[in-house]
C-alpha cells in the first residue's frame, strides 16, 4: 500500500468525507449566450466581441436557442426534472474580465434539477445526486504579464473578451456521503463519467486542459454520527488527476486541523498542480452578497414540453450502456474492459475495430505501445499522432505476414514521428519481412555453411542448437525475417523437420 493510501485509510477511520462537484461545461454553439458573436477557441483577443458581451449600454441580450435546447439535453441525460418555468437571474459582483458587473446566471428558478448520474468505482455503483443544472455564461479571460503568469508580480494585466458571453452550463451534484477512503476516486469517476456523456450529446468538447469543462471541488469531513462538516471549495481543478488529487490533499489537510483541535473555515482553495495540494484563496461570499434578481431584460424561458419530449426521445445511449454492449462485443471479461475505460481508449478500440481490426490487436495496441508512449509524454492518447486506421493496418500488415511484431513496433515508431502510414513508413524504411523463399534459403544455407560444427549437432539430434543458425539467419537479413519461419528452413534444410 503505498504512502498516500495508508495516510487514507487512517484518515477515513476516524472521519467521513462528504464531497460536492460544481463542473462547468462551455457548449460548442457557434454564436454566443446572447449575442451573435462566434465562439472559436484561440482567436486574436478581442476580435469576438459587440456591444452586447461587452455589456455597452443601451445593448439588449436575446438567448441562444441553441444553448437552451443543449443545457436541456444534459439535464434529461442527466435524470433530472426540466422546468415548465424558468428564469434568467443577474449574479451581481465586479471583475475586471466580466464588462457589465454583472453575470447572467440562473438562480433560484434553474433550467434542470434533481437528477442523478450513477459511476462505477471498483464494480461498484455509486449514484451521485444532482442538484441542478443551469444555463449562464462565460467571462473573459485575464492575462498577468510578467512574474509567473499570475496576478501577484506580474507588471501589468491584460483582458481578452472573446470569452465573455460564450454560454456556459453549471452542474451541481447533491452532497455525496459515505463513500470513505474511495472519495478521490469516486470524484474523478464522476467527472470522467459527466465528460464522456455529454461528448456522447455532441454539445461540448469538453477539453479540460482548453478550460471547455472546469471543476471545483468541494470537501468536508465529518466523524461517525455527527453533522456533516464545514466544506472548502477548490477551484478551477484542470484535469482529471487533478480532480483525485484535490480531493485527496484537501481530506489529508483538514483531518490534521481537526486532528490538532481546529476549525474547518468555508472557503475557496486554490490547487496548485506541482505540489498537489491547495492554498487558501479567499473566504465564501453567500447569495446575498452577489444580489440576485430576475434579469429584466429578458423574457422568462417556458420550454415546450413538446419540445423536451422530442429531445428526450433523441437521446444517444449512455456511455454505461454503450460500453457494456461494446464488452459484450469485444468478448471481454468486466477486468479488461475496465483496463480499456481507465485507458481512455474505448473510443479508439471502437474506432480501430470499424476501421477492420480486430478487438484483441486492438486493445493491445492502445494499452500497450501507445499508452506507454502517451505517458512517456504526459500526453493523452488521442493526441499520440496514430490514428485508428493506422493501427488497424499495423495490424492487417502483421495479420498478412508483411510485418512480424518487432517490425511492427518499429513501423509504428515511425508513424508517431510524423513519418506517415504504417505501410508508407514499411516501405520507407525498408522494414518489410524478407519473404523471398529465394533470398531467405541462401541466407540459411550461407549460414549453415558458416558453422559447420553446429550444423552438425543439428543433424545429431541437437535441435537447440539450431537457435544459433536462426540467430544468424536474422542478423544477415537486419531483423527483417520471420523468425519462426527461418527456423523451419534451418531444421528442413538439414533434413531435421
Ligand atoms: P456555491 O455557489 O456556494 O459554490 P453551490 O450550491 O453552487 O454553492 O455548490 C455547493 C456544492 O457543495 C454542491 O456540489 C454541494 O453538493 C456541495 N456541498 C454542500 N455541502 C457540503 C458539505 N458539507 N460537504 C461537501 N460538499 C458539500
Ligand atoms: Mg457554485
Ligand atoms: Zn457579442
Amino acid at each position: 500500500m503505498s504512502l498516500g493510501a495508508t495516510l487514507m485509510t487512517t484518515v477515513t477511520t476516524e472521519y467521513e468525507p462528504v464531497i460536492g462537484l460544481e463542473t462547468h461545461v462551455e457548449l460548442g454553439t457557434r454564436t454566443k449566450m446572447f449575442c451573435g458573436c462566434p465562439t472559436e477557441f484561440g482567436a486574436e483577443p478581442n476580435t469576438q466581441v459587440c456591444p452586447v458581451c461587452l455589456g455597452l449600454p443601451g445593448s439588449l441580450p436575446v438567448a441562444n436557442r441553441a444553448a437552451i435546447e443543449a443545457t436541456i439535453q444534459i439535464g434529461l441525460a442527466l435524470n433530472c426534472t426540466i422546468a415548465t418555468w424558468s428564469r434568467f437571474a443577474r449574479k451581481n459582483y465586479f471583475y475586471p474580465d466580466m464588462p457589465k458587473n454583472f453575470q447572467i446566471s440562473q438562480y433560484d428558478e434553474p433550467l434542470c434539477t434533481d437528477g442523478y448520474l450513477d459511476v462505477e468505482v471498483d464494480g461498484q455503483l455509486v449514484r451521485v445526486g444532482i442538484e441542478r443544472v443551469h444555463l449562464e455564461e462565460d467571462t473573459g479571460k485575464s492575462l498577468h504579464i510578467g512574474g509567473t503568469g499570475r496576478i501577484h508580480g506580474a507588471t501589468e494585466s491584460l483582458v481578452d473578451y472573446n470569452r465573455a458571453g460564450i454560454p456556459l452550463v453549471e452542474i451541481v451534484t447533491k452532497p455525496v456521503p459515505g463513500t470513505g477512503a474511495l472519495a478521490p476516486t469516486v470524484a474523478r469517476a464522476y467527472v470522467t463519467e459527466l465528460r464522456d456523456l455529454i461528448r456522447t450529446l455532441g454539445v461540448s468538447d469538453v477539453r479540460m486542459e482548453q478550460g471547455s469543462l472546469r471543476c471545483d471541488v468541494n470537501v468536508s469531513l465529518n466523524r461517525p454520527g455527527e453533522d456533516w462538516g464545514t466544506r472548502t471549495e477548490t477551484k478551477n481543478v484542470n484535469s482529471l488527476r487533478s480532480v483525485e488529487r484535490a480531493v485527496r490533499s484537501e481530506m489529508l489537510r483538514q483531518a490534521a486541523v481537526l486532528d490538532a483541535g481546529g476549525r474547518i473555515v468555508q472557503e475557496t482553495r486554490h490547487f496548485h498542480e506541482e505540489t498537489g495540494d491547495t492554498t487558501s484563496g479567499r473566504s465564501k461570499e453567500t447569495a446575498t452578497d452577489y444580489r440576485y434578481f430576475p434579469e429584466p431584460d429578458l423574457v422568462p424561458l417556458a420550454p415546450d414540453p413538446a419540445w423536451v419530449q422530442e429531445l428526450r426521445a433523441g437521446l444517444p445511449e449512455p456511455p454505461r450502456e454503450h460500453r457494456r454492449r461494446l464488452r459484450e462485443a469485444w468478448g471481454l471479461s468486466e477486468v479488461d474492459m475496465q483496463a480499456v475505460v481507465n485507458a481512455g481508449a474505448v473510443g479508439l478500440v471502437e474506432a480501430t475495430v470499424a476501421a477492420g481490426g480486430s478487438p484483441e490487436s486492438a486493445r493491445k495496441w492502445w494499452l500497450g505501445e501507445l499508452s506507454r508512449y502517451a505517458n512517456e509524454r504526459g500526453i493523452e492518447l488521442t493526441e499520440v499522432g496514430a490514428t485508428p486506421a493506422d493501427v488497424a493496418e499495423l495490424q492487417s500488415l502483421v495479420d498478412g505476414g508483411k510485418l512480424t511484431d518487432k517490425l511492427a513496433r518499429t513501423v509504428l515508431e515511425g508513424v508517431l514521428a510524423g513519418e506517415g502510414s504504417p505501410a508508407t513508413v514499411m516501405s520507407a524504411r525498408g522494414l518489410a519481412v524478407v519473404s523471398d523463399t529465394g533470398a531467405l534459403t541462401a541466407a540459411v544455407d550461407e549460414a549453415i555453411a558458416a558453422q559447420p560444427e553446429i550444423a552438425q549437432k543439428v543433424r545429431d539430434g541437437k535441435v537447440a542448437a539450431a537457435g544459433v543458425l536462426v540467430g544468424a539467419v536474422m542478423k544477415a537479413t537486419g531483423g527483417k525475417a520471420d523468425a519462426k519461419a527461418v527456423r523451419e528452413l534451418v531444421l528442413s534444410r538439414l533434413g531435421v523437420s
